[in-house]
């Protein structure tokens, strides 16, 4: 329930003379119901001027009384330099509370921490891919090159045993080479000895 004499919109957005104004603002003191109209007005009005301001087509606003014509913080919120003016004095203002706040620790250095860690974050995350590949790639490096050297080390090891073992067999060769020679060599000889033709 509310007190329908009154133009609650009209005084959420100051638009009202200052009698009527001072008379609210006493009504308001003992209205529960009026209190809440005017939150929820200032809630509507706060999200409304968070959407993203479009001109108005000519044509309308020709028509249109000056009702659409906004006024000069309007115009100024609406402007380019909005989000660069926002931001910088975000950041100048997280800035200033981290520096107080560094030293004793105040409870109203908490929204702007975060504010500071959000930025931390962000550039993390901006930084993070390459150094998550840098890392990724040392970490195959250094899991590579073992493997790699050892790799290498067997090659080694297996060429010098293959060529080992062909000499070896090569050596076998010969010397059975040698022991067969040495058998005919004994074959002539007892057929020359006791063969006597
Ligand atoms: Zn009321």
């Amino acid at each position: 329930m509310t007190c329908p004499d009154f133009d609650w919109k009209g005084f959420v957005l100051d638009e009202l003379p200052a009698p009527e104004r001072r008379r609210m603002e006493e009504h308001l003191q003992s209205c529960a119901a009026c209190r809440q109209e005017v939150e929820s007005y200032g809630l509507t009005i706060t999200a409304m001027h968070r959407l993203p301001v479009r001109e108005i087509p000519r044509r309308i606003s020709f028509v249109s009384d000056p009702v659409f014509e906004p006024n000069w913080w309007q115009r100024f919120w609406a402007s380019a330099p909005r989000l660069g003016f926002a931001s910088a004095a975000m950041l100048s203002l997280a800035i200033v509370v981290h520096a107080f706040a560094t030293r004793p620790p105040a409870p109203v250095a908490t929204a702007a921490n975060a504010q500071v860690e959000q930025k931390i974050q962000a550039e993390v995350e901006r930084r993070l891919p390459a150094a998550v590949d840098a890392a990724l790639e040392a970490k195959v490096q250094a899991k590579l090159t073992p493997v790699m050297t050892e790799f290498s080390g067997r090659l080694q090891e297996f060429e010098k045993k293959s060529r080992d073992q062909r000499n070896a067999d090569l050596r076998d060769i010969s010397s059975a080479f040698d022991v067969l020679q040495k058998k005919v060599n004994n074959v002539y000889l007892s057929a020359a000895r006791y063969g006597g033709d």
